[in-house]
């Protein structure tokens, strides 16, 4: 119906092959045995359900999309529906646009080396389907390239971004082995543990820490000074900052502070984020809310330590 096979970057190359598996019959044949085969390859663990709540799926793996075929499953759930890590992992790839196919995407990579892309996610207000696209709706918390989850965490929300806009809201979802070659993720899907972790146990994984500080530089920018400690190891957090509900930057929470050797987690925690402005540069837009993001170190959730508007 739709043709919203897979990761734009791959497409080439699946098409170059399957052109040549058209040769002869004999390769024809072939090739309907390996797909019978991948059709019961499974990763070597029960993986999580990788959409929240109600949803629905039959198998498409393989069915013409255009000049190539469907590589993945597309789960149908109401658009926001939240998304679920499907094994411990960590965050490899991510696009935050929706002017191509996939739109907006994130690979999840187990520790093994098996990955799983998550496409179409959310691009729009709530309860429309304007296109605003705003990060904190198309990916959770925190979630960025090289962040560490845990399965059963929320890391983002289904949506129609990128050549869905014009059907109906679902996750396309696709498992691949290490190394790459894709496999048909039905069977993982219908033997998927539904599993979600719950805000107490994302709230107990999280980082805890504080925006202390929000000064207008005379540019129109903000200077965002506090400090974070992660809830499990002694070491320095990633924190970055949100404007309007748009990611802007990220840092490394590393700088001294001994004012806070009373916590007992050494003092290596502050952190400055010297100018933030709008998203593509330029001052805070009037009223808008600024928010900071301690990143979990080993996964689990990343949480908001402050916010605060800017003035109108
Ligand atoms: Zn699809």
């Amino acid at each position: 119906m739709h043709d919203d096979t897979t990761v734009d970057d791959v497409i080439e190359q699946r098409t170059v092959r399957h052109r040549r598996s058209r040769r002869t019959a004999v390769a024809a044949a072939l090739a309907a045995a390996a797909l019978f085969i991948t059709a019961c390859e499974k990763p070597p663990y029960q993986i999580v359900f990788p959409v929240s709540g109600a949803s629905n799926f039959t198998d498409t793996f393989g069915a013409p999309r255009g000049t190539s075929k469907h590589e993945g499953q597309d789960i149908f759930a109401a658009k926001g529906t939240p998304l679920i890590a499907a094994a411990d992992g960590t965050i490899t790839w991510m696009r935050w646009g929706t002017g191509v196919r996939s739109g907006n995407l994130l690979q999840l990579t187990d520790d093994l080396g098996w990955f799983y892309y998550y496409i179409h996610l959310n691009n729009d207000t709530p309860g429309t389907d304007d296109g605003v696209n705003r990060y904190d709706q198309a990916f959770a918390d925190g979630i960025t390239i090289g962040q560490r989850v845990k399965a059963g965490e929320v890391i983002g929300y289904l949506g129609d971004s990128g050549d869905a806009e014009l059907t109906t809201p679902h996750l396309h979802f696709e498992i691949h082995k290490p190394g790459g070659p894709v496999i048909n993720p039905y069977g993982a899907l219908l033997d998927a543990r539904r599993f979600e972790r719950s805000p107490a146990d994302r709230a107990a994984a999280s980082p805890f820490g504080a925006a202390e500080a929000f000064v207008t530089n005379p540019d129109g920018t903000v200077r965002i000074t506090g400090w974070a400690i992660d809830a499990i190891r002694n070491e320095p957090v990633r924190v970055s900052a949100y404007v309007a509900g748009n990611l802007i930057a990220t840092t490394t929470a590393n700088f001294e502070r001994t004012d806070l050797a009373p916590r007992g987690r050494g003092t290596r925690h502050g952190y400055t984020f010297p100018t933030i402005g709008a998203r593509g540069g330029g001052p805070i837009p009037k009223g808008a809310e600024m928010c900071v993001v301690a990143h979990s170190i080993e996964g689990g959730g990343s949480s908001r330590i402050g916010c605060s508007t800017a003035p109108k």
